[in-house]
Formats: C-alpha cells, sequence, structure tokens
C-alpha cells in the first residue's frame, strides 16, 4: 500500500461540501448513523481508557444507529435503535468541530474535522503516539483488505489527482475487531435504555451534552471484551474523568465551534490554529517537507 497524502486529509475531515456527488458509505448498511459525522473512527475499549486517562475524554462522542422493525432493537424517544439482548449498541469515536481547512488545493473553508488534524498542515496531531487509532494506523488498508472503495479513491474521483499510489493490504487487520469479537471490546451496550431518554432526541438533533457523552464513554471503558457486562466502578471514575476533562482539543472544539461559519462556507481570516490548538498545548506537526507522502503524519513528543 502507498497514499499520497499531502494536501488531502479525505479520511479526517466531513469533505461532502465540496463533493458533487457525496459519498453516503456510512448509511447504506441496515443500521443508520444518528449523528451526522463523516468517517467515525470507532476505537476500542482500551483506546478510549487511554484518552480518558490522559485526560482528553473531552474529544469522545457516542455513535447509535437506527434501525427497521425487523431488526434486534429498541425504542428511545421514539426511534428504534440497534440493541444487543435488550442494550442499546454504540460506538465511541473523535469528535469532529469544524475547522478553516483547505485539502485538495480548495480555498480555505469550515469543515468538520477531527479534532486532532493540524487545520494548516493537514496532518495528524497524534500520529506514531500511544494514543493513535488502529483504526486510523490501518487506514485504508483494512478497506483494501475487505475489497470496498476506500476515501482515497473517493477524493481521486471528485478532485482528480493520485492518491492510492498502490492498493495492496499492509499488515493485519485483526486489531479492527469486525464481528462477533467487537462486542465488548469495541461495539458496547448501554446497560438500560431508559437512561437514553432525551438523549437520544438530542443525538439526533445533534446537541449533545458533555453529560450526555461522558456517559456513553463511562461505559465504554467500564466494558469487558466478549461481553456485555459492565464494571459500575470504572464506568462512573471515567465518567467523572471525562466530566473534569479540560483538555487543549476540548478546548480547541468550543473555540472553532464558536467562530465557524455554515459546513462549507469560506473561512474568511479564521482564528490561527497557532492560538487556538498549539498555544492551548496541542503537539505540533511537521509539515510535509519533513516527511513525503505517507499517512498524515504528526508529533505527539510525550507518548511516543
Ligand atoms: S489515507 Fe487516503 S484519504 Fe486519507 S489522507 Fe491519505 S490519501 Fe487522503
Ligand atoms: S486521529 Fe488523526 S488520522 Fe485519525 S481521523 Fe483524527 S486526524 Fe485523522
Amino acid at each position: 500500500m502507498n497514499v499520497n497524502c499531502e494536501g488531502c486529509a479525505g479520511c479526517c475531515i466531513d469533505w461532502r461540501p465540496l463533493a458533487d456527488s457525496p459519498s453516503d458509505h456510512e448509511r447504506r448498511g441496515p443500521g443508520k448513523p444518528l449523528d451526522g459525522a463523516y468517517n467515525f473512527v470507532p476505537l476500542t475499549r482500551d483506546e478510549v481508557a487511554r484518552f480518558v486517562e490522559r485526560g482528553l475524554g473531552d474529544v469522545l462522542t457516542p455513535r447509535v444507529w437506527r434501525v427497521e422493525e425487523d431488526a434486534p432493537g429498541v425504542v428511545v424517544d421514539g426511534v428504534r435503535l440497534a440493541a444487543l439482548d435488550g442494550r442499546p449498541a454504540f460506538f465511541v469515536g473523535l469528535r469532529k468541530p469544524p475547522k478553516p481547512v483547505a485539502p485538495f488545493e480548495t480555498e480555505t473553508r469550515w469543515l468538520r474535522t477531527c479534532a486532532f488534524l493540524d487545520p494548516e498542515t493537514l496532518q495528524c496531531r497524534i500520529h506514531g503516539s500511544k494514543r493513535y487509532p488502529t483504526e486510523c494506523a490501518t487506514y485504508p488498508s483494512h478497506h483494501l483488505d475487505l475489497g470496498v472503495e476506500t476515501e482515497c479513491e473517493r477524493v481521486e474521483a471528485e478532485h482528480g489527482g493520485e492518491r492510492l499510489l498502490e492498493d495492496t493490504p499492509e499488515g493485519d487487520s485483526d486489531g479492527l475487531l469486525l464481528g462477533p469479537q467487537a462486542v465488548g471490546a469495541k461495539l458496547f451496550g448501554y446497560p438500560d435504555p431508559d437512561d437514553l431518554a432525551g438523549v437520544v432526541d438530542r443525538m439526533r438533533r445533534g446537541t449533545l451534552t458533555d453529560t450526555d457523552r461522558a456517559a456513553f464513554v463511562g461505559v465504554a471503558a467500564g466494558s469487558h471484551p466478549g461481553s456485555l457486562a459492565v464494571n459500575d466502578e470504572r464506568a462512573a471514575t471515567a465518567t467523572a474523568a471525562v466530566l473534569d476533562a479540560d483538555s487543549w482539543a476540548g478546548q480547541a472544539i468550543d473555540t472553532w465551534t464558536e467562530a465557524a461559519g455554515d459546513d462549507g462556507e469560506l473561512a474568511a481570516d479564521p482564528p490561527l490554529a497557532a492560538t487556538v490548538e498549539v498555544a492551548r498545548g496541542a503537539p505540533e506537526t511537521p509539515g510535509w517537507d519533513a516527511v513525503g507522502d505517507g499517512p498524515a503524519a504528526g508529533s505527539d513528543p510525550e507518548n511516543r
């Protein structure tokens, strides 16, 4: 596998506003995500716990799915949610606030962008660190493995250029936890659906609160791989840690969100990433001259 990531970050940015034919690849299956995110990055339980321990729980957010009547599910706020043994199923992934970015040599626009993407270099601030998600480290190799379209090819089709330079999958995809082994390790079950009354409605409207997100993150951190059991004490500790979190990334999400125009709107004179992110403690990225082609490379000295 060989990819040309310079000036791209198509897998880290919701660039649908820049596409003539926006992809709906995440919404073609039997379950439709209730959130509007693009290229959601699901994290493993251990990854969730690591973010929380490092004070970065405020960058995490859940995903649940709406299913049809004939699928296993449970109804909350009038929505039939995919469920595991009566428990609403969910992923935990990374938040995507609007940031001023200019992928594919376009003008700078407000686009939903991973909390960890440096909006100026379009490189990942946690690449190579202990927090770098398996999902990102194996992208797009696991898509090649499964024979499904990659984001690199979608970018090529819409914006030209060559992104996927060589398409032999690399490494193994075992860490991706597809299928039943995902339960409790990457796909979690929310213990009491009644607790989600109101939350599901806010998720649908894109207005989840910090408390809503923290509850899901806590359950994920307290889960046991291979089962739906949740360690209540570990879950409560993680939930409290998320509510206490005040990371550079969480603060930056708030600042970007306050400054942003509508999705896809030109960003005239936006705040600088140096001020919004680096000044608050974000790891800097090296720029492309330093790394050449390859996945969005960044640096995170604290955790290498
Ligand atoms: S992996 Fe593909 S989509 Fe992601 S930044 Fe690289 S070329 Fe673009
Ligand atoms: S963690 Fe890094 S590589 Fe993964 S989506 Fe975010 S910016 Fe992209």
